[in-house]
C-alpha cells in the first residue's frame, strides 16, 4: 500500500509484523467509565500503524469477539490472517487510573483463550523485516520470534505483569530484541533499579541496542551506546483514557520506521516524534474512538506542532 509521510516517502513500505493482545477492556478514569470495549496492545499497535505501514497481525480472540471490531481492523488494512479464533473467551482487562494519568492500576487480567494460544504464522509472515513483539506473555513472544526468518528490526514491549510473573522468559526474549519500548515504572522494576539513566544502561546490557522510556505526559527518553534523545509529550487540554497510548506510540514509531527503511539515529528520533504524536490522539476519547476518525493530515499538523515546541535554537 502506497502512504505519504512528511518527508515525501510514496514508495512501498514494509510491512510489519506484531503479536500482542486483542482485548476487551473495561475502564474508568476520573473523566469516565467504559465497559467491555475494544482494546489490546496488538489492536492500539496496529491502528496506530496502519497510517504509515501495513500490518500483519497475530492474536487470538474468543467466539464474543464481535466482527465489527475485525471489519474496524480491515479498513485500517490490518491483515489478520495470523488472527485465530478459538472457543472460549477473548482476554478481557480492566484497570483505572487516578488523576495521575501516567500510570494504570490493573483490576483485573483474564487471559482467556491466550492462556492456550500457539501461534502459528501464516507463510508470507515468516519473512518479516519489521516485527513488534507487542504487550503479552514473553513465551509467545519468543515463539513467534522462532517462526520469523530473517527480520531487519526486532522491537519489544511488555508491563509489570509479565516483569514479575515471567521474568526469565522476558529475559530471553531481550536478548533477541534490538529495541524494548517500555515505560518508566517498568524500566526501573525491569533494571531494579530506581535512577532512570541507570536503569537504561542496565537495560541495554540485557540485550537491546537501544531502549525507549514512555514518560505519559513528560514525553519519551531514548537511549543508546552512543546517545540521548528526549521529546515532549504534545501538551493536551482534554485527557481522557491514557489506555491504548504506550501502544500507539509504538505503532508510530514503527510504523514510520517501515516507511522509512531506514534505522539510522535521525530516522529514530523522527519515529519517536511520530509515536508521541499518535498516542496524543489516543488518549483524547476512549478505546479506540480518536484514532478511527484520524486522518493523516491532522497528524502530519501535530508533526509540526511539535517541531515548533522544541525549537529553540532556529528561527522563532
Ligand atoms: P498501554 O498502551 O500500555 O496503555 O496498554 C493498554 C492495553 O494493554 C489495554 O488495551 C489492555 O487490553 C492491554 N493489556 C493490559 N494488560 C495486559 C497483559 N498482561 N498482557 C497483554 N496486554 C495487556
Amino acid at each position: 500500500m502506497k502512504r505519504k509521510s512528511p518527508q515525501g516517502i510514496k514508495e512501498e513500505s514494509m510491512s510489519i509484523l506484531v503479536v500482542g493482545s486483542v482485548a476487551f477492556d473495561s475502564v474508568e478514569t476520573p473523566f469516565g467509565k467504559v465497559d467491555e470495549v475494544l482494546g489490546g496492545s496488538a489492536t492500539y499497535f496496529s491502528s496506530s500503524a496502519s497510517f504509515f505501514s501495513d500490518v500483519n497481525l497475530v492474536a487470538v480472540v474468543g467466539e464474543d469477539f464481535p466482527d465489527a471490531h475485525l471489519d474496524f481492523l480491515r479498513s485500517r488494512n490490518v491483515d489478520l490472517a495470523g488472527l485465530q479464533r478459538a472457543p472460549g473467551e477473548t482476554f478481557r482487562w480492566r484497570g483505572r487510573y487516578g488523576y495521575d494519568l501516567n500510570e494504570a492500576q490493573t483490576l483485573d487480567t483474564r487471559l482467556n483463550v491466550f492462556q492456550d494460544f500457539r501461534p502459528d504464522l501464516p507463510e508470507n509472515y515468516r519473512d518479516a523485516d519489521f516485527v513488534f513483539l507487542a504487550n503479552i506473555d514473553p513465551e509467545l513472544q519468543l515463539e513467534v520470534l522462532r517462526q520469523v526468518r530473517k527480520p531487519r528490526l526486532v522491537a519489544c514491549d511488555t508491563m509489570n505483569f509479565w516483569i514479575s510473573g515471567k521474568r526469565a522468559a522476558l529475559l530471553e526474549t531481550l536478548k533477541h530484541v534490538d529495541i524494548l519500548v517500555i515505560n518508566e515504572a517498568e524500566a526501573r522494576q525491569l533494571a531494579e533499579e530506581a535512577n532512570l539513566s541507570r536503569a537504561a544502561r542496565r537495560i541495554l546490557d540485557l540485550g537491546p541496542e537501544t531502549v525507549v522510556i514512555k514518560r505519559g505526559e513528560y514525553g519519551v527518553i531514548m537511549f543508546n551506546a552512543h546517545s540521548i534523545f528526549a521529546a515532549p509529550a504534545y501538551p493536551l487540554e482534554e485527557v481522557f483514557d491514557p489506555t491504548g497510548a504506550g501502544d500507539t506510540f509504538a505503532g508510530g514509531f514503527m510504523g514510520y520506521l517501515a516507511a522509512n527503511r531506514n534505522l539510522a539515529e535521525q530516522s529514530l528520533r523522527r519515529a519517536i516524534v511520530f509515536g508521541s504524536v499518535m498516542a496524543s490522539f489516543t488518549v483524547e476519547d476512549f478505546s479506540l474512538n480518536r484514532l478511527r476518525e484520524l486522518d493523516y493530515a491532522a497528524i502530519e499538523d501535530r508533526y509540526h506542532r511539535v517541531r515548533l515546541l522544541t525549537e529553540f535554537d532556529g528561527p522563532a
